[in-house]
């Protein structure tokens, strides 16, 4: 593998500046890593290398011509394919958007554009963003570059896994209930969402509105704070969008880097932990905790009660709002369209019925249905009413937690990647893997997850997660990066140099032939 795939955004940042390397030189390092291992991972549904390299030459003409738009033109990325990106298909992992190409960009993905990002292609996911393992895509599974036998994580599995196969050094995300985090986890990413309304949501297609968020998916804490502040900020698109602008956050991090956490209270949830996690998931909790301690930081136990009801609350908000946002797929305008068999003049409905029944897979339906019967009358306050109750509680429970501590930590999953096929059949195993993250999309506030080590017999790694209140992301990049210093120079650099066949290995074998 080119060596200069392993190099972070940062780094390459500085190469291209420097002008020891070009975006064409680097676009097709990534194109030819990604033509060499992702009929294997599968990260990517649509790769578009000729749209990359026009937008790579087109940055190397402005850093020769001394002009720049930002600090990371030229530096590649992907995009999950839940953001719409004029004339590039966008198919949310759905057949319901077979070869749907949007009129326009996401603001996020104007963004980049904007900024000279060369895009490779669109990320694999769980059909409209629902899953935690990439296996419910109408178009297969992406598989974990640790082991290939199992899974990404979800929704965001395809962006999690460019990022940890070297086929990409930045991507983007969405979060609804984890779905950046948890790959980043138990693929040995980072991964960060926002605080709810500090990223534009113009152009991602909803899953759950008031959940949803766009988030960076990297491999260095640092990398994250760069793309953060690039998409991050007001959008008048959005109506969520929080009209004020973000804390420094890539000065945070670097801030974090230098290691010193004199003065910064970190709260354990004592309902995020122990029944239900794994051992070994606890056991790097729980070192990486002694790290921060050594780096000054004080630790406190805050007890968060109403958390245990999150994922009950969340499975019926999302649904709710997804059966909602999802009725726009109805075949009149755009997307499939199925002609009922055996109807003779068929009506606008019976057509709806078909194309939506052809269109979604079997989790979107479960919710739908799930949704559409927490909203219905007899049962709207019994069940819906009540979530938003368990929410206005969680939200509480933060406000005091953040009383007595700057920032919250967990584990971010209970355990690391499991076996595809392993949890497919029972949604609530699967619902399980969400535990952690979900409380703080109720909330709003932001999270990241950085690798924490090891966490098994099998060599999988396990996610380390930093909670801080609403607008003050810039604590998370902060603990983070502090964090990710002392690991790496407890294991001599990064966790992803201890990966396998695709990443390690491959970087000896095919390095050697380059
Ligand atoms: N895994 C969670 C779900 O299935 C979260 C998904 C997400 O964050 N998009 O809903």
């Amino acid at each position: 593998m080119n060596t200069i795939l392993t190099q972070s955004a940062a780094d390459l940042s500085a190469a291209l500046a420097a002008g020891e390397t070009t975006s064409v030189e680097l676009t097709g390092a990534c194109l030819e890593r990604i033509a060499e291992v992702d009929g294997a991972v599968h990260a990517f549904l649509h790769v578009d290398a000729e749209g990359a390299l026009a937008e790579a030459a087109a940055s190397d003409a402005r850093r020769a011509a001394g002009s720049p738009a930002h600090a990371l033109d030229g530096v590649p990325i992907a995009v999950k394919d839940v953001l719409a990106t004029e004339g590039l298909p966008t198919t949310c992992g759905s057949a319901i958007l077979r070869g749907w190409l949007p009129p326009y960009d996401a603001t996020v993905v104007a963004r980049l554009k904007a900024a000279g990002l060369p895009i490779l292609g669109k990320t694999n996911m769980d059909e409209f963003a629902m899953g935690s393992s990439t296996e419910h895509s109408a178009y297969g599974p992406t598989h974990n570059p640790w082991d290939l036998d199992r899974i990404p994580g979800g929704s965001g599995g395809g962006s999690a896994a460019a990022v940890a196969a070297f086929e990409a050094p930045l991507a983007l995300g969405t979060d609804t209930g984890g779905s950046i985090r948890q790959p980043g986890a138990v693929t040995g990413t980072v991964g960060v969402k926002p605080t709810y309304g500090g990223v534009s949501r113009y152009g991602l297609v909803a899953m759950a509105s008031s959940l949803d968020q766009v988030g960076p998916v990297t491999r260095t804490v640092l990398d994250a704070a760069l793309l953060h502040e690039l998409i991050g900020g007001h959008d008048p698109r959005d109506s969520t969008s929080v009209d004020q602008p973000l804390p420094g956050l890539v000065a945070a991090a670097r801030r974090g880097a230098s290691g010193a956490l004199a003065g910064v209270r970190i709260g354990v949830v004592k309902e995020l932990g122990g029944k239900g996690y794994q051992d070994g998931v606890l056991v790097r909790f729980t070192e990486a905790l002694d790290l921060l301690v050594a780096a000054g930081a004080e630790v406190v136990e805050v007890s968060c009660p109403h958390f245990v009801h999150a994922l009950a609350a969340y499975y019926l908000i999302m649904p709710s709002e997804a059966s909602s946002n999802l009725a726009k797929f109805d075949a009149m305008r755009y997307g499939l369209r199925v002609l009922p068999e055996h109807v003779e003049d068929p009506s606008a409905e019976d057509v709806m019925r078909a194309s939506r029944d052809a269109g979604f897979g079997d989790e979107v339906k479960r919710r739908i249905i799930l949704g559409t019967y927490a909203l219905s009358s007899g049962y709207y306050d019994a069940y819906y009413g009540q979530a938003q109750k368990v929410r206005t509680l969680i939200a509480r429970d933060f406000e005091q937690a953040f009383g007595v501590a700057d920032v919250l930590v967990s584990p971010t999953a209970p355990t690391t990647a499991f076996k595809l096929g392993e949890k497919l059949d029972d949604p609530i195993e699967m619902y399980l893997n969400d535990l952690a993250t979900i409380p703080a999309n109720l909330a709003g506030v932001p999270g990241i997850s950085v690798p924490s080590g090891l966490a098994d017999e099998d060599g999988l790694p396990a996610g380390f997660q930093v909670l801080a209140p609403a607008l003050a992301d810039d604590r998370c990049y902060r603990v983070g990066a502090a964090l990710e210093a002392a690991l790496r120079e407890k294991w001599g650099g990064p966790l992803l140099d201890q990966a396998p066949s695709l990443t390690a290995a491959s970087r000896n074998t095919t390095g050697a032939s380059a």
